[in-house]
């Protein structure tokens, strides 16, 4: 096969290539961006492999940085874009199910396509378009099949992630995973447990927004990975609502709180489910505050408060996810978080330092109190945002209370 038209991201690193073959080594565009290339699908990064070893990259390239040199990798930098050369290598050891012990820099292309994962990323195309598949890739693509190279059952001892990829590439694409390959999963998928969780939880939130994500979820359940994802591992019945509905999520914020909702993780549990994922801390506080707002949004009315509270890119996102759950939609929440007479406490007009200025209260816990009292009252539009009636109702709930 050969592409006519190549998209002008290999357009662009086309020179990359050429100063490679041109020095008398050989040089191919390989993994994701071949596959996506040939589904018609946009591409990210443009990876490139050779039969260059580090050095001989960096000797005939201006700029390079050594982003994974012991692996093999030269990044080359190029009027403002970035690519990875790797040279052809081979892996061996896995005695841990997740690294070889031992890299190889090799001078065969076949010999590194063959240790990829997947046929369809095991594609290799050089700078005329030709692509070398010697796995039998593009027709897989053609039948949208993900199918490991090689052994399904060594290739997953080697390295167990390539299990969680595998379902990943299948939400991903909507691709079916081939039966040797699934069966491969099944029978070994407690070696996921090798794997550090900051490498599931990469592909598992690519697997959930993902275009056939529930067919993931399927996924997961039959071949056994769901036991070893947390929160995920309890009964199989409370996963099904994820399974039988399509749904869509645009980010990882969004695919927490929906698990969470569907899961019935409640509010006081969150933090630990997703320390258990190792998320960031700041996805914590997000998808925590999510789920307090989708609670309200379920049951009851949302409040300014409710929203004030939670921030626009969090109502944004609660929403988003409500159409995916059983309760009302409710688009008009965006129209009323961006009528909020303020959005954060420093745009009240008044501050600590003007109501103690005009005597109203001083320093000490009251003047926290009445702080968060002018705050709760401006928000819920009791009260205008101007000073002398910020001042009137400051000194009110002193004397009141
Ligand atoms: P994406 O679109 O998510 O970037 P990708 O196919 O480019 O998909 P990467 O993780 O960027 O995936 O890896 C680039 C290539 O490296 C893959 O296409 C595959 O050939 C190879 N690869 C990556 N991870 C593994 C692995 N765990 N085992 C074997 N080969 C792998
Ligand atoms: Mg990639």
């Amino acid at each position: 096969m050969q592409l006519k038209q190549l998209p002008e991201e290999f357009k662009q690193a086309l020179p990359i290539l050429t100063t490679i073959t041109t020095a008398g080594f050989e040089a191919y565009f390989v993994g994701g961006s071949v596959r996506d290339t040939i589904l018609n699908k946009p591409i990210h990064d443009v990876d490139i492999a050779s039969s260059a070893y580090p050095a001989e990259v960096k000797n005939l390239f201006k700029k390079t940085v050594d982003t994974g040199i012991q692996h093999g990798t030269v990044m080359i930098l190029d009027h403002g874009n970035g690519y990875e050369v790797t040279t052809f290598r081979t892996e061996s050891g896995y005695q841990d199910y997740r690294r070889p012990d031992q890299v190889t820099f090799v001078r065969s292309l076949a010999e590194d396509l063959m240790r990829r994962d997947f046929t369809i990323n095991a594609l290799a195309m050089n700078a005329e378009g030709i692509i070398t598949d010697l796995f039998g890739g593009l027709t897989d693509l053609k039948n949208h099949v993900i199918k490991a190279v090689g052994d399904p059952t060594a290739r997953f001892h080697e390295d167990a992630l390539r299990m969680m990829r595998a379902v990943r590439f299948s939400s991903q694409l909507n691709f079916q995973i081939e039966t040797k390959t699934k069966q491969a999963i099944a029978s070994q998928s407690e070696l996921l447990t090798k794997i550090a969780m900051e490498r599931i939880h990469e592909e598992f939130v690519k697997l959930m927004l993902g275009q056939a994500a529930n067919q993931g979820v399927e996924q997961l359940i039959s071949t056994n990975l769901y036991q070893y994802l947390p929160g995920l591992n309890e009964q199989v019945a409370k996963l099904q609502p994820l399974v039988q509905q399509k749904f869509e999520l645009a980010n990882e914020n969004q695919v927490w709180s929906f698990l969470a909702m569907t899961l019935k993780i409640s509010v006081q549990q969150i933090s630990g489910w997703l320390k258990q994922w190792k998320t960031a801390n700041k996805t914590v506080k997000d998808v925590t505050t999510m789920v307090q707002l989708l609670m309200v949004m379920e049951k009851q009315t949302v409040s300014n408060w409710d929203l004030y509270v939670a921030g626009k890119q969090n109502v944004v996102d609660a929403l988003a996810v409500s159409q995916w759950l059983a309760m009302p939609y409710q688009p008009e929440l965006i129209q009323e978080y961006d009528q909020l007479m303020i959005t954060q406490k420093n745009q009240l007009t008044i501050s600590g330092k003007e109501l103690m200025q005009y005597q109203v209260v001083t320093a000490g816990p009251m003047l926290g109190k009445v702080l968060s009292y002018l705050e709760q009252q401006v928000v819920a539009g009791n009260l205008p945002n101007e000073s002398e009636s910020l001042v009137t109702a400051a000194k009110k709930y002193v004397q009141e209370k």
